[in-house]
């Protein structure tokens, strides 16, 4: 609490009362608390590829340029580093623009299964050289929810993608859309390594990791689920997780119907 005192006198300039204003600045110093975190991790995340970049390109002026076993390896490695950090600065973007609200939604009216199948076949391709199958509960009915197109693409590749690097080999991803009285429930379930019961409530943190290691190698950034609540939060809907430990995670998210006829519909 910030008090701030001042005193009340008479014509006469004697005091006879006092003024105190109580402020709650717990609220304030927990944004600037925050923001300092936010800054140090960002900062962080930069610094690390940066780091390992500048040393590849040493070992390269020392010499290795020269050795044709070596430098091939070296310059991919820098340029591994490199889209990582093009993926990082791209998703501080995004995250920035939604805070300020600037990015203003584009709203148009949205076939919810045939977006979801986009997206699914889309992994489908991308993940035919591993060992994942993808399972669809997804109705073939007129399901139409009010939306940003690429924003929703975007929401629902951030998690699929997540349960692709989470799975085991020969693991099975179910991906699942249901109607529900108000609003329409897209979820997906996968078996992998599954999220500690401790570690739950912060996965859509920013730079939130349960093994920041094992994030890394993935080539993840830390931002994806951080993206995709404040996406859902856009539409009006919520995302959430239920997860065990060694079985598998489910992700869903909702979002509300584009109109009422829609409701009555279905
Ligand atoms: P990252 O870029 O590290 O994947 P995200 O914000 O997408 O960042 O996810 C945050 C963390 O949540 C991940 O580092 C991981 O520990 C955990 N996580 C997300 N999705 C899954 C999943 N399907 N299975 C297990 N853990 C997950």
């Amino acid at each position: 609490i910030e008090a701030h005192f001042s005193t009340i006198s008479k014509e006469s300039g004697e005091e006879n009362g006092i003024i105190a204003v109580l402020h709650d600045v717990t609220e304030k110093e927990r944004i600037e608390q925050e923001r300092r975190e936010f800054v140090a991790n960002v900062s962080h995340e930069l610094r690390t590829p940066l780091t390992s970049m500048k040393s590849y390109l040493e070992a390269l002026s020392d010499g290795a340029l020269h050795d044709p076993d070596i430098a091939p390896q070296f310059l991919n490695v820098t340029s591994d580093e490199t889209d990582r950090m093009i993926r990082l600065v791209n998703d501080l973007l995004q995250l920035s623009r939604m805070d300020s609200r600037e990015a203003q939604l584009e709203m148009g009216e949205i076939q919810a299964p045939q977006l979801v199948d986009h997206v699914v076949d889309r992994f489908e391709m991308s993940t035919k050289n591993q060992d994942i199958q993808f399972k669809r509960r997804i109705p073939e009915d007129d399901i139409t929810v009010a939306g940003d197109r690429d924003k929703l693409t975007q929401l629902l590749d951030n998690i699929i993608s997540n349960a692709v690097k989470y799975s085991p080999e020969g693991g099975t991803i179910n991906v699942s859309l249901k109607p529900e009285k108000e609003r329409v429930v897209i979820s997906v379930k996968d078996e992998g390594v599954g999220i500690p019961k401790e570690n739950i409530p912060h996965v859509f943190d920013r730079f939130y990791r349960v093994d920041k290691a094992r994030s890394r190698n993935l080539g993840g950034t830390g931002l994806g689920l951080a993206i995709a609540r404040e996406i859902a939060a856009a539409h009006g809907g919520n995302i959430w997780v239920s997860s065990d430990w060694g079985k598998g995670t489910t992700f869903s998210f909702s979002l509300p119907y584009a109109q009422q006829e829609a409701v009555v519909n279905q």
